[in-house]
């Protein structure tokens, strides 16, 4: 799939949508999820233009690959969340159910979160 720089986060990456920003670096902008689904919910998102995980591997360089991966971790102690346990999801593509076709890892926590997946029906 190819970048649509329209995308709600490529907006807000640009400063033209505003955020509940948690932390910045030189590769990663995370900020609260609009619409939490847990006490700590949070987006955290490489600033350069990926579609996807596999497109973030194929594409972006280490200490981009490097330092969204450092960030979700050391967020997970800062929100206070690694204690007690937390979740992050990347989902991707249409199976995935993407919303935003900007990559980006949910940073879940705050409470109990049940099993993985729903099994499905049947
Ligand atoms: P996904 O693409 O992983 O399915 O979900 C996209 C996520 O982005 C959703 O959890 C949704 O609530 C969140 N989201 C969508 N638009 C905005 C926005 O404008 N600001 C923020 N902070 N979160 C958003």
């Amino acid at each position: 799939m190819a970048y649509d720089p329209e995308n709600i986060f490529a907006k807000i990456l640009r400063g033209e949508i505003p955020c509940d920003k948690v932390l910045e670096t030189e590769h990663v902008l995370a900020f609260k999820d609009i619409n939490p689904l847990a006490p700590t919910h949070v987006l955290v998102v490489p600033k350069g233009a990926y579609v996807s995980m596999d497109d973030f591997t194929a594409n972006a360089s280490d200490a981009e690959i490097a330092a969204l991966f450092r960030a979700t971790g050391d967020l997970a102690r800062e929100l206070g969340v690694a204690e007690d346990g937390y979740r992050i999801l990347s989902n991707c593509g249409g199976n995935g159910h993407q919303e935003v076709p900007h990559l980006h890892v949910h940073l879940f926590g705050g409470r109990p979160l049940g099993r993985m997946l729903s099994r499905p029906a049947g």
